[in-house]
């Protein structure tokens, strides 16, 4: 499948079926797979075959949508989550443990904040933070001998900051980290971090990949492009695993993604369910179109909203004055995606009475699906912040989240423009 174009992928990667076979992944609603030798077993066992044991480490259909994922995203290997969360969750404790830290952007999704801030530290992971719009000299200053990865978002969510690639795949290469992104809410349709230079990609599937808010999940992909062989910030892909029957997990071809599965969640069990896999698999058909109908609507949306005498300020790149114009023409030059902030004029109670007013949008805990949907991020997702901690997330206290879907724009324009008039 590795010749043919994204949108071809969108639809094809990831399963072909045998003669008489269902023409899409069926769904294997099974925990535990039949083998009549012992030896065969044995083999899955010691990861000299191929092939599934159990539903915990590998399931036939969540494998459709891990394929399909890897092959978008140019890896070797993607491991489908029960969530996003619990994808960068087991992405970190692969390459970190106690007295490690890791180095983050400190414009993410406000649960990814709260995991770095909050539950890495009890674990004795420590994150620090750095500001993506600072100079490399000031970021670099962050990674010493302990740290073990450079952690970022293509489009943050929600402060809509897009990623300087050269300015951190310079810093990682430099100081041998693997360096990794969640491509949320670019999707590999609009931006595939491989090509800048990035390691490893993380993915909630919860949004645009599955598109329809039917099924959450996430997915690590393994790029296959960083070397831990002898590289002293990762003792363990270079000591063997005793719980693996001394694997040393740097001498394999998948390196990352072996250790991931075969440790991780072995260990830690957030695998993603077959029924999401199949939902996440026929959702993620339609991708490449769907971000495309998302990327012109949210610069119609965006461009309407730029003039609008009560809005204070309005965070889309597509705009030719938005700070992250210029990054996002480079990194994202097919459509921007369909999600933007922006700021309502006058004190916070603003947006609640404007966003009650919508009709067609509604008010959601979600982003990225063909649904328009708005959020108020200081009084839910992101209400645990402290005002310091939510300016260095870049999230203002009047910031309205929007996330526009795939209906018409003029409809979602007329929505918005009826809801303006009742502030
Ligand atoms: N990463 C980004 C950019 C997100 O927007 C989200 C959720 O909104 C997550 C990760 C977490 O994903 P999930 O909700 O699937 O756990």
């Amino acid at each position: 499948m590795k010749n043919y174009k994204i949108d071809t992928l969108c639809v094809q990667a990831g399963y072909e079926p045998s003669s008489g076979e269902s023409r899409i992944p069926p769904i294997a609603q099974s925990t535990t797979f039949f083998y009549p030798k012992t030896k065969e077993m044995a083999d899955l066992f010691d990861l000299k075959s191929e092939g599934y044991f159990y539903s915990r480490l590998a399931n036939p259909t969540v494998a459709a949508f891990e394929g399909k994922v890897a092959a978008l995203e140019g890896g070797v290997c993607a491991i489908g989550c029960a969530s996003g969360m619990s994808a960068t969750s087991l992405a970190i404790f692969t390459v970190a443990g106690a007295g490690d830290n890791i180095v983050s952007s400190s414009a993410i999704y406000g649960g990814t904040y709260n995991l770095f801030s909050t539950t890495l530290p009890k674990l004795g992971i420590e994150c620090r933070f750095f500001n993506p719009d600072a100079p490399a000299d000031e970021i670099e200053k962050l990674i010493d001998g302990k740290t073990r990865m450079i952690f970022t978002e293509t489009v943050a969510n929600p402060a809509i900051v897009v990623l300087d690639f050269d300015k951190i795949a310079d810093i990682a290469k430099k100081h041998g980290v693997l360096f990794a992104v969640d491509n949320t809410l670019a999707t590999p349709v609009l931006c595939r971090p491989k090509e800048w230079g990035a390691h490893l990609v993380i993915h909630s599937s919860s949004k645009y990949l599955d598109g329809h808010a039917a099924a959450l999940g996430g997915v690590i992909v393994d790029l296959g492009v960083f070397d831990f062989k002898d590289n002293p910030r990762y003792a363990s892909f270079n000591e063997p695993d005793e719980s693996y029957h001394g694997l040393v997990y740097a001498d394999l071809p998948v390196a990352f993604g072996t250790k991931c599965r075969a440790q991780m969640m072995r260990d830690f069990g957030a695998i993603m369910s077959p029924q999401n896999g199949f939902i996440s698999y026929i959702g993620s058909d339609t991708l490449a179109l769907r971000m495309e109908r998302h990327s012109q609507n949210a610069a119609k949306v965006a461009a309407y909203l730029k003039k609008h005498p009560k809005i204070e300020w309005i965070n889309h790149p597509s705009l030719p004055d938005n700070k992250y114009y210029a990054l996002a023409k480079k990194y994202m030059p097919d459509g921007q995606g369909g999600m933007m902030s922006f700021g309502i004029k006058g004190d916070v109670n603003k947006c609640a009475a404007f966003m009650e007013a919508l009709k067609l949008i509604t008010q959601e805990t979600h982003v990225a699906d063909v649904r328009s949907c708005v959020l108020h991020p200081a009084s839910t997702t992101h209400r645990q912040l402290s005002d310091e901690d939510l300016k260095n997330a870049g999230v203002p206290k009047n910031l309205v989240r929007l996330s526009v879907g795939i209906e018409n724009a003029d409809d979602i324009i007329a929505d918005l423009k009826q809801a303006l008039e009742k502030v």
